[in-house]
């Protein structure tokens, strides 16, 4: 299946980059290194999908953030234990 830019429609790359996410206490920002992203060759935009927010989203809230240094990996960040099985806040 082609991916396709959500910004502009061009066929886009799958990818990788960092980003800076804020914890869902606000208390601080961590460096999230080697995320899957999406990458566009035409407008230059590099961007998370909805699905890779959400497990990022998701992850943060089900782990104890303070074992967390200034930086991760996005796998690190995935293969940290969880404290619930399930994300109780996700109503969506
Ligand atoms: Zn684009």
């Amino acid at each position: 299946m082609e991916l396709l830019c959500e910004w502009c429609g061009q066929a886009a790359e799958k990818g990788e980059n960092t980003v800076y996410w804020e914890l869902p206490d606000g208390t601080r920002a961590i460096q999230i290194t080697e995320t899957p992203a999406v990458a566009c060759e035409d407008c230059k935009m590099v961007y998370q999908t909805d699905e890779i927010i959400k497990k990022i989203e998701d992850q943060l809230f089900l782990i104890d953030t303070k074992k967390i240094g200034k930086c991760i990996s996005y796998e690190e960040l995935m293969a940290l234990p969880r404290l619930l099985k399930r994300n109780y806040f996700d109503f969506s």
